[in-house]
């Protein structure tokens, strides 16, 4: 075996995927070559920190949750803070775009929720989801309302 062919079955061998044969051969060219041992062992220590991660990820789901609702809100309100400084929108031509603009609203609380229901974090938090959606809105209308859309009689 050859040191290409070892770093193409590594990750088998990482994962004890491999026939005793295989494995042996692969160990005896590595306890033979110090390029390849180093690769073993950095290949080791990623996937015991990829283990650690995903362990750590599945935690927070459980246990995290309002630490995301939290992140969210903390960006909404930057977006919102950003445009009020930013877009001052006179309020009679904030009236006549915003039906055209409600769909966008839609889907990106659409959007958000899928996101929610995707951490598996919708159950319980019904309540900060309307908020949310609410803050959107505005958001949304701050980032694609007029600018995005000409208005229809000029
Ligand atoms: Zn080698």
């Amino acid at each position: 075996m050859n040191c290409e062919q070892i770093k193409e079955w590594m990750p088998h061998y990482l994962d004890g995927l491999l026939s005793l044969e295989r494995e042996q051969s692969i160990r005896l060219h590595i306890d033979t070559c110090p390029a390849c041992e180093q690769n073993l062992e950095e290949a080791r220590e990623l996937a015991a920190l990829w283990r650690e991660m995903e362990g750590d990820m599945g935690k927070q789901e459980d246990l995290d949750i309002p630490d995301l609702t939290d992140a969210v809100m903390a960006k909404i309100e930057l977006i919102e803070a950003e445009r009020i400084q930013r877009v001052p929108v006179p309020t009679t031509s904030r009236r006549r775009y915003t039906p055209r603009t409600s769909w966008t609203h839609y889907s990106v609380a659409a959007c958000l929720t899928f996101l929610l229901f995707q951490f598996g974090v919708f159950e319980g938090l019904a309540y900060q989801i309307t908020e949310i959606n609410g803050h959107m809105s505005n958001s949304v209308t701050a980032l694609f309302g007029p600018q995005a859309n000409p208005p229809i009689n000029k």
